[in-house]
């Protein structure tokens, strides 16, 4: 089968979202909270470790940090708020990542992002990224009411994007939602391996240097045949 077009992740594929959030937090706990420079790096450190990969909400995550941290110029529920607000602007691509997407652009290729998160925080961070208009369809779980691994997400992307499921690659890092989700679906999966989930079994492919992405993509086409 013919590959027609590439389907992505947001965080840890496209967007490099442990470096963006060390940056935030750097910037947010110096600057912003004015925190002894003793307390910062373990404010980091501990914001990292209550967020598990944004697993946690934010109202959740300050909550706990207020208590701690003594935060009491704030409340926790504005500290989730200016987060929201403010961390676009630390928002740092994965490393290659859109000189790749720029490429396969270029030949040809329709594009589209997959994501679960909440809107339009995730659509701002693809902004922050001059990365939007690189892309034909965005679909953010929280605009559109089911997340991956559910098929429908993937079915619907395909209906926007007027592709089967087999025509796409779908590239992502979490071996669950994105990985699992994909096959499931009907799509050539590409594994994007990260600190924590550094491999994945089940994907059609593995892609650790997003220049090898757009070779990755071309031979998908061979090999679904
Ligand atoms: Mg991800």
């Amino acid at each position: 089968m013919t590959i027609s077009a590439v389907l992505f992740d947001l965080d840890e594929t496209i967007l490099d979202r442990s470096r963006s959030l060390e940056l935030f937090l750097t910037w947010e706990a110096a600057e912003y909270l004015n925190l002894p420079l003793e307390e910062c790096e373990r404010y980091i450190e501990r914001f990292i470790d209550l967020d598990d990969n944004g697993q946690r909400s934010k109202s959740e995550v300050y909550s706990l940090l207020w208590n701690e941290f003594g935060l009491y110029e704030h409340t926790a529920e504005d500290l989730a708020a200016h987060y929201d607000d403010t961390f676009n602007r630390f928002c740092c691509e994965k490393r290659h990542i859109l000189d790749a997407i720029s490429l396969l652009r270029s030949k040809g290729y329709k594009l589209g992002v997959i994501s679960n998160g909440r809107s339009p925080f995730q659509e701002n961070n693809l902004a922050a990224l001059n990365a939007t208009e690189l892309f034909d369809t965005v679909l953010v779980s929280e605009a559109v009411g089911v997340r991956k691994p559910d098929p429908a997400i993937f079915h619907l992307a395909c209906t926007k994007l007027d592709v089967t499921a087999d025509q796409c690659v779908f590239v992502g890092d979490n071996p669950e939602a994105d990985i699992a989700g994909a096959n499931n679906a009907g799509m050539f999966s590409v594994f994007v391996p990260t600190r924590k989930y550094p491999a994945c079994a089940h994907a059609n492919k593995v892609c650790r240097d997003m220049r090898d992405l757009p070779g990755v993509v071309i031979d998908a086409s061979s090999e679904t045949s």
